[in-house]
């Protein structure tokens, strides 16, 4: 490293960069976040951590990241494996199967933009709509990237936390609107909590909020089947997100898609790369969507174990939440990292979500098929014979 640096300053002495090499000099290295001449990022930025989620050496039953743990649509892997190279030559074209997908959902395609995932509808609506002043609210604990994304903007993001039950905080919810409220991000159901707001709740909240977006981020519909996609267009402030990452098993492709009022997606269309969904996840988004057999195959397969494995967290008198998504979040306790070890040492990795906020003590774990739930309540005894013994001793 030391030696690098003294390569480069030795290129750049005598040129333009003469008080950067001296800077280098004097502290001896290239500081990582750069020197006193290093251009700075804004104060929000600075401000901000990186956000490095869990993941690596995913090799083994994956109950922590609420992705299906099984496979997409077997037609998505027949038009994967006929992709052409030379088609990679070419810029994405997305236009055709935006048409797909609103047609899909009952929309006109100038109300539908994908997204690559819906991480990025979330990260464009938010550089698209805050400004300093705005207020974002947040129903707390949530999904944590709408904190991130709204952090490195101007605005201020509210938290209004549930109460212990973790239900959808939505008397406090409608007391926190302000004029200056811009955003209300919902995700319903919600993670950690796997708790949902109903559709009248949704509906007063825009309806008390007009001068705001309702955001609601419908990532894991699937499981709980109730939606408003169908009042897109009827609302005038109601956005909805649907993601191909979960049910459908496509979280490496990354896709996501943003719905909402053509008043409102023009000007999120302006922010938006033209091609950041690869040609890759567009010519796989039609197949996925239509095999819809797959799909309720996967969902019914994930209700079926939900519920057995809620009786196995009950059986072991553990406290859980009533989840209508694919996870489930269960309390352990003081010792939830010990838990999270001895689980992963039986080769089943589950997510520690004692950071968030209301959440100390408590594990979220994903539902997969019933026979990877019943590996993982094997796993979930030992983990808990074994914490009880060592807790005896
Ligand atoms: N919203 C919620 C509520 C989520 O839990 C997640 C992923 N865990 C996302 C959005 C992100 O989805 P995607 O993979 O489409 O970016």
């Amino acid at each position: 490293m030391a030696e690098a640096a003294s390569t480069n300053t030795a290129l750049l002495k005598g040129t333009g960069f003469s008080p950067y090499v001296s800077a280098v000099e004097e502290t001896g290295a290239l500081a990582p976040e750069g020197n006193s001449l290093s251009p700075k990022p804004r104060a929000r930025v600075q401000a901000m951590n990186e956000y490095h989620p869990p993941l690596g050496c995913r090799d083994t039953l994956r109950l922590d990241f609420n992705e299906n743990t099984l496979a997409c649509s077997p037609a998505v892997h027949e038009v994967l494996a006929g992709i052409s190279t030379a088609s990679l030559t070419r810029y994405p074209e997305r236009g055709q199967i935006e048409a797909i997908v609103a047609a899909h959902l009952g929309l006109d395609p100038a109300q539908v933009a994908l997204t690559n995932g819906v991480d990025e509808a979330i990260h464009v609506l938010f550089e698209t709509f805050l400004e300093a002043g705005d207020e974002l609210l947040l129903p707390v604990p949530t999904y944590t990237m709408y904190e991130i994304y709204a952090s490195a903007t101007e605005a201020n993001a509210v938290p209004i936390l549930a109460g212990d039950d973790l239900e959808f905080p939505y008397e406090r919810l409608l007391a926190a609107i302000t004029p200056r409220t811009k955003i209300i991000a919902i995700a319903n159901p919600n993670s950690p909590s796997g708790t949902v707001a109903t559709r009248a709740q949704l509906l007063e909240i825009a309806a008390r909020a007009p001068h705001a977006i309702l955001l609601v981020d419908e990532a894991y519909f699937h499981f709980f089947g109730e939606t408003v996609m169908d009042l897109v267009g009827v609302i005038p402030n109601l956005m909805v997100a649907r993601t191909f990452s979960k049910a459908y098993g496509l979280a490496g492709l990354r896709l996501g898609l943003l719905a909402g009022p053509v008043e409102l997606l023009h000007w999120v269309r302006r922010v938006l790369s033209p091609y950041s969904v690869n040609s890759l996840a567009l010519a796989c988004l039609p197949p996925a969507l239509a095999d819809t057999a797959y799909l309720d195959w996967y969902v019914g397969e994930v209700l079926a174990a939900r519920t057995e494995f809620e009786a196995a967290i009950d059986a072991v008198g553990l406290r859980h939440w009533p989840s209508q998504a694919n996870f489930v979040l269960v309390d352990i306790g003081p010792r939830h990292a010990e838990f999270v070890r001895l689980m992963r040492d039986r080769g089943v990795l589950v997510r520690d979500r004692s950071s968030d906020p209301g959440c100390d003590g408590r594990v979220r774990i994903t539902v997969g098929t019933r026979e990877q739930m019943q590996e993982a309540i094997v796993a979930l005894n030992k983990a808990m014979a074994a914490l009880n013994r060592n807790g005896e001793e």
